[in-house]
């Protein structure tokens, strides 16, 4: 059943849409439940909940009862505020100042990395009368945020001593969860080791390191809350747990076109692939300018339509695909097309791009509409 179509202008019949499962998405945050039980989790829900539509997305997490929404920055905390959610929202990067009034006023959630960015957040807090929550943030290695270990138990000790902030959390951030797993082993143990010799678990209300691959393929140790992003969309990066998750996100078209071409004739810009036989040439209303990425071209992608796979030809165009249909004499101009989804895994789509799952979600651009059913 639909529930939902975004955009809502009219966009009759589409040419280009993903539809959103979210019976699939709901299954897979109870995988996540199950996996590491009795853990709080912050569903992460950053680039438009990777691509599946934030506004959405956070609405149904929110309704399941999850602790903090993950985000990347002040603008997709507005949008889910605005759209009347009212969980906490926690922000998963450093902060511009020009963002930390807006952040206070709404009590969104800081990570720290700074002193002079809880200087800052000390200030404004304590001009509003107000005592913010902050988490502490800890480069065990991925050197992206975060301060490194030595210094910790002085930084602590700084933090508190502005009386506008409350060091409620502490958070760490896994580079090679899904690639490296001593590596990882042992980063969830110094992680321990960290928060002990801050004071232990007691100190901190809310301790977190793993992303999904953390959460899936580890234990928790010390940690009480989860940050999950893309497993609750249904991709595992850690294969061997694919089969737990549902698909949540069909990437569709339709054929637009069907032609017969002569053998020799080239499709395609750069007539990089040329017909060996006559061919019969489906033509799809979805391209790149869609986020269908270009760079599996001439990497034997398929799609699904009709219960057959089919192979593209050539490059992908900005707004239109060909496919050979030459063997499936049933394909009718204005089939459904499947580019990803339940018989072809957006993994394998990455795969042939030469990128990771997440980088296709987050491609997917606005043209194409989401549409949310439940089924
Ligand atoms: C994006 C992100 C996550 C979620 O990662 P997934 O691999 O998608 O589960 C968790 N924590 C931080 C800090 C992130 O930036």
């Amino acid at each position: 059943m639909i529930t939902h179509v975004e955009p809502t202008e009219s966009i009759s019949p589409p040419r280009a849409w993903a539809e959103i499962n979210t019976s699939a998405l709901q299954h897979n945050l109870r995988v996540a439940h199950e996996v590491w039980p009795n853990i709080a989790m912050m569903a992460v829900v950053k680039a438009g909940a990777y691509g599946h539509g934030l506004e959405d997305i956070a609405a149904i997490f929110a309704k399941q009862g999850v602790t903090f929404l993950g985000v990347a920055n002040v603008g997709e905390a507005r949008r889910i505020h605005r759209a009347g959610i009212t969980i906490r929202i926690y922000l998963l990067g450093a902060t511009w100042s020009e963002e930390r009034r807006e952040i206070v006023e709404h009590d969104w959630t800081p990570c720290i990395s700074s002193i002079a960015e809880a200087r800052s957040f000390d200030q404004i807090a304590r001009e509003q009368g107000k005592c913010l929550r902050v988490h502490l943030a800890v480069d065990t290695g991925m050197g992206r945020g975060g301060f490194v270990a030595d210094h910790l138990p002085e930084v602590l000790a700084t933090l508190r001593t502005f009386t506008g902030l409350e060091v409620e959390g502490i958070g760490s951030h896994l580079p090679s969860a899904d690639e490296d797993e001593e590596f990882t082993k042992k980063q969830f143990l110094r992680f321990a080791k960290i928060i002990d010799d801050l004071g232990g678990p007691a100190a901190f209300k809310w301790r977190h390191l793993a992303n999904s691959a953390g959460l899936l393929g580890y234990d928790p140790l010390e940690c009480n809350l989860s940050r999950p992003g893309l497993m609750l969309y249904g991709v595992s990066p850690l294969p061997e747990f694919q089969k737990k998750l549902r698909t949540v996100m069909s990437l569709k078209s339709r054929v637009t076109l069907i032609r017969e071409l002569p053998a020799g004739h080239g499709v395609s810009y750069g007539r990089e692939f040329v017909t060996q036989r006559p061919t019969v040439v489906a033509t799809i209303g979805i391209g790149y300018g869609d986020g269908y990425p270009r760079h599996v071209s001439g990497h034997a992608a398929r799609v699904f339509v009709r219960g057959k796979y089919f192979p593209i030809l050539g490059r992908v165009t900005m707004d239109q695909m060909m496919i050979d249909v030459t063997d499936a004499a049933d394909v009718c101009e204005g089939d459904e097309v499947e580019l990803f989804g339940p018989h072809i895994p957006v993994s394998e789509v990455a795969a042939k791009a030469d990128t990771i799952p997440w980088h296709i979600f987050t491609g997917i651009t606005p043209r194409v509409s989401r549409i949310y059913i439940d089924g």
